[in-house]
C-alpha cells in the first residue's frame, strides 16, 4: 500500500488495506482510489515519484472505485496541467478548501 494513503482524511479513520486500490500507473505517476468503511468517502490520489521524493494529489470523490477503474483511461493529465494545478492549489488553497468543505458562511 502506498504509505502516503493509511487514513482517510475527512474522519481520520484508518484505512482496511484492501480498500485502497491502484487504479491506474503510467510512471512516475500512479493513481489510486480508496473509500473510507466508516464515512464514506471516497479518495483519488496521484502519487508522482520524484528524484527528491513522493509527492501526492488527493481529491476527495464520491466516485467508487469501479466508477475510477472505468475513467482510470480518461484521466490523462499533462504536465501543463499538473503545474496549473499546483499553483491553484497553492493560491487559493483556502478558496478550495472553503468550496469543499461548504463552510464560507462559518469562517471568521
Ligand atoms: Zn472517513
Amino acid at each position: 500500500m502506498n504509505p502516503l494513503m493509511t487514513h482517510c482524511p475527512m474522519c481520520q479513520a484508518l484505512y482496511e488495506r484492501e480498500s485502497v486500490k491502484l487504479i491506474a500507473e503510467r510512471k512516475p505517476v500512479r493513481l489510486y482510489h480508496s473509500m473510507c468503511a466508516s464515512c464514506s468517502h471516497g479518495l483519488l490520489a496521484y502519487v508522482i515519484d520524484a528524484p527528491g521524493g513522493i509527492s501526492s494529489v488527493g481529491l476527495i470523490t464520491d466516485i467508487s472505485g469501479e466508477d475510477a477503474l472505468r475513467q482510470a483511461d480518461l484521466l490523462t493529465i499533462s504536465a501543463e496541467e499538473c503545474i496549473a494545478s499546483h499553483r491553484l492549489i497553492l493560491e487559493q488553497s483556502q478558496d478550495i478548501c472553503r468550496q469543499l468543505l461548504d463552510i464560507s458562511g462559518k469562517l471568521a
